[in-house]
């Protein structure tokens, strides 16, 4: 990913924002490869897989409410939420 990423002037990598994916319920069907516009998924032996996690919009999760199965979840909104403000701290606003 591009190292150079910020969100809020915070470091995409230090924010903990990204899509897991249930292999077990998992059926392959794709619509999340299609889905994300960002590139966060790949398809890996008829599953799909998390190939660039930090890529994913901080707070989005579009794709968790188009897969059919449940496989996808997120963190809680919440905890991200105190998160980021913890991480302002350290990255305050410009
Ligand atoms: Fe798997 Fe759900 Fe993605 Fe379909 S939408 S490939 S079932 S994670």
């Amino acid at each position: 990913m591009d190292e150079s990423k910020h969100y809020l002037g915070i470091p995409r990598l230090l924010i903990p924002w990204h899509p897991l994916v249930d292999a077990e319920a998992c059926i392959g069907c794709g619509v999340c490869v299609k889905a994300c516009k960002h590139g966060v998924y790949a398809e890996s032996d008829g599953k799909a897989v998390v190939a660039n996690p930090y890529e994913c919009e901080v707070f989005c999760q579009s794709c968790q409410f188009q897969c059919e199965v449940g496989a996808i979840s997120f963190p809680k909104k919440e905890a991200l939420k105190a998160t980021i403000k913890e991480l302002r701290k350290q990255y305050p606003p410009r």
